[in-house]
């Protein structure tokens, strides 16, 4: 069976943490916007691609996955607040429940995501990882 990387090039953002700048006002948003809701008109979007460090804002353990995700429950899933300043939700990985903390500082890896048996279909994207001082 071929294995098709569905996401790979399709929507960088999901692996690349690729979102925008508003260069008049130097806001960061994620998931990338097209127009800067401080600026409106007057804003100018620039690509830009976050350098992966945040830190972790709050965090759950979930014990009820979606379709895809059964095989790696319980896992954690936080909200992490970009050193950039926009916050997102993510997997943290490789490490357990007791181990993360509100503040601990966070680094953006990049990993498989879903892997769909039947389709032979995986989905990559980025997880977090907790980053140890
Ligand atoms: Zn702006």
């Amino acid at each position: 069976m071929t294995r098709i990387a569905l996401n790979w090039r399709k929507i960088p953002q999901r692996y690349n943490l690729i979102g925008t700048q508003c260069v008049t006002c130097e806001t960061y948003y994620f998931p990338p916007r097209i127009i800067c809701p401080k600026c409106r008109r007057k804003g100018k979007m620039d690509e830009y691609k976050f350098c992966g460090e945040g830190e972790v804002m709050s965090y759950t353990e979930i014990y009820s996955p979606l379709r895809g995700f059964e095989n790696i429950k319980p896992y954690i899933l936080a909200i992490i607040k970009l050193k950039e300043g926009p916050s997102l939700t993510a997997q943290i990985i490789d490490c357990k429940m007791n181990d993360v903390k509100i503040g601990s500082k966070v680094k953006s890896i990049f990993r498989k995501i879903v892997e769909e048996g039947d389709e032979g279909v995986i989905l990559y994207g980025y997880k977090f990882k907790l980053v140890k001082d």
